[in-house]
C-alpha cells in the first residue's frame, strides 16, 4: 500500500525538447486487442483519449498489435508518437487470438483499474465512466453486457445459445453477456490472470475464478464501425468449444454419465432377452433395431474419444511450454518503463 503510495506522490519525469515533463503512474490501463483494424484506430484513438481525458485521471493506453496485415501497425506507431508517454504498442510477431493480445497488455500494464475493449468501437469509450464507478465502489472485477446488440442475427442467435449452454454447464461463470470484451479489473485480478501462463484461456472466466466481489453493469453496444468481424461461424464454435473444455470437465462428466446409463439400459435389455429366449425360445428378428442401437453405441464412443482427445491435446500443448505470444518489438517511451521499474 505505502509503495504504491510513494509511486504516485513520486512521479517519473520525461524530457520533451529542453522540457521537464512530469509524468504521473496511470491510475487507469486501457488494453486492446488490434487485428486489422486500420480504419477504426483513429476514431478509437479520438473517442477514448475523449473520454479519458475527461476523467481526469492519469491513464495509459496499451495496443497489442495481433499479426495484422494491414496498416494497423503504421497507425499504431503514429498514434504512439503523438502521445509517446500514454500509448504503448505492444507488436506480436504474428497472429496469436484476441485473449493472448489482451494477456500481452496485462502482463506490462500500471495502472491500478484495467479496462479491456474492442478495437472496432463495438463497445463504446463512452461507458468507461461507468465501469470505473463501479471499481471505485469495491468491485475487483466489472463485467458489462450488451444491451440492445447490434450484431448480425445469427451471431446473436450462436451468442444466446452458447450463453444458456454455459450457465448450465458452468453454474459458477455468472456472467449475462461473456462475448462483451468491455470490462473492467483491478490490478491484482490482472496480475493473477497474466501469471497463470495457459495457452488457450479466456480472459473474462478466468477473472471471474479469481474474483472475489465481481458485478455487471449495461452498456450500449454498436455495430462495428468498419471492417469485418474476424470470427465466423466455424471460429465462433471453436471458440466457445474452447471456452468449454478450457474451464469445466463437464464434456466428460457427461460422457461418463452416458455410458452408466447405457450400460444399465443394455443390462436391462439383455435381461429381458434372457427372460423371453426362455419363455418365447429362440427367434431371430429385429436385425435392424439392432443396428440401429450399434450405430448409436459407436458414435456416442467416438464422440466420448474425441471429448477425452481434447483434453488430451490441451494437455500435450501446455506440455510443449512454448512461448503463448511472441513480442517483436514494444513501442514505449523511457518514461514508461522507467515507471514500471518504479512500481
Ligand atoms: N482481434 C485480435 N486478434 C484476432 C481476432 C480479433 O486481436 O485474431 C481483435 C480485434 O481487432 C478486435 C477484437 O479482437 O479488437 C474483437 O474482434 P472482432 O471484432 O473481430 O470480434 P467480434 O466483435 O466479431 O466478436
Ligand atoms: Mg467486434
Amino acid at each position: 500500500m505505502i509503495s504504491q503510495f510513494l509511486t504516485y506522490i513520486i512521479p517519473a519525469t520525461e524530457k520533451i525538447g529542453t522540457q521537464k515533463m512530469i509524468v504521473q503512474k496511470p491510475y487507469i490501463s486501457v488494453v486492446i486487442p488490434v487485428h486489422n483494424e486500420e480504419e477504426n484506430l483513429e476514431v478509437l484513438y479520438r473517442r477514448l483519449t475523449k473520454v479519458l481525458d475527461n476523467l481526469g485521471k492519469p491513464y495509459e493506453i496499451l495496443l497489442t498489435n495481433d499479426g495484422s496485415t494491414d496498416r494497423s501497425s503504421e497507425i499504431l506507431k503514429s498514434l504512439h508518437e503523438l502521445r509517446p508517454t500514454q500509448i504503448r504498442v505492444i507488436e506480436f510477431n504474428g497472429n496469436f487470438g484476441q485473449h493472448m493480445a489482451i494477456m500481452a497488455g496485462f502482463e506490462r500494464v500500471r495502472g491500478e483499474i484495467i479496462i479491456t475493449m474492442d478495437a472496432d468501437l463495438q463497445n463504446p469509450p463512452e461507458e468507461i465512466p461507468k465501469l470505473v464507478a463501479a471499481m471505485e465502489k469495491g468491485h475487483d472485477v466489472v463485467n458489462a453486457y450488451r444491451e440492445d446488440r447490434q450484431d448480425q442475427k445469427w451471431r446473436l442467435f450462436v451468442s444466446k445459445a452458447h450463453n444458456k449452454i454455459r450457465e448450465w454447464m458452468m453454474p459458477k461463470l455468472r456472467m449475462k453477456d461473456e462475448g462483451c470484451m468491455l470490462r473492467a479489473y483491478r490490478r491484482n485480478i490482472v496480475d493473477l490472470m497474466a501469471s497463470t501462463g495457459e495457452r488457450t484461456t479466456f480472459i473474462p472466466a478466468l477473472a471471474l475464478n479469481y474474483a472475489t466481489n465481481p458485478t455487471e453493469v449495461g452498456v450500449a453496444h454498436a455495430e462495428r464501425l468498419a471492417g469485418e468481424s474476424n470470427y465466423n461461424l466455424y471460429g465462433l464454435i471453436r471458440y466457445n468449444f474452447d471456452l468449454i473444455t478450457g474451464f469445466s470437465l463437464f464434456p466428460l462428466q457427461a460422457i461418463t454419465f452416458t455410458g452408466v446409463i447405457i450400460s444399465f439400459l443394455s443390462f436391462v435389455f439383455v435381461m429381458y432377452l434372457f427372460m423371453r429366449r426362455l419363455i418365447v425360445g429362440p427367434e431371430v428378428e429385429g436385425v435392424f433395431t439392432l443396428f440401429a442401437i450399434l450405430f448409436f453405441l459407436i458414435g456416442i464412443l467416438l464422440l466420448g474419444l474425441g471429448i477425452t482427445g481434447e483434453y488430451v491435446g490441451r494437455i500435450f500443448q501446455e506440455v510443449r511450454h512454448r512461448p503463448r505470444f511472441v513480442v517483436k518489438h514494444v513501442l514505449e517511451s523511457e518514461t514508461a518503463r522507467e515507471i514500471e521499474a518504479v512500481s
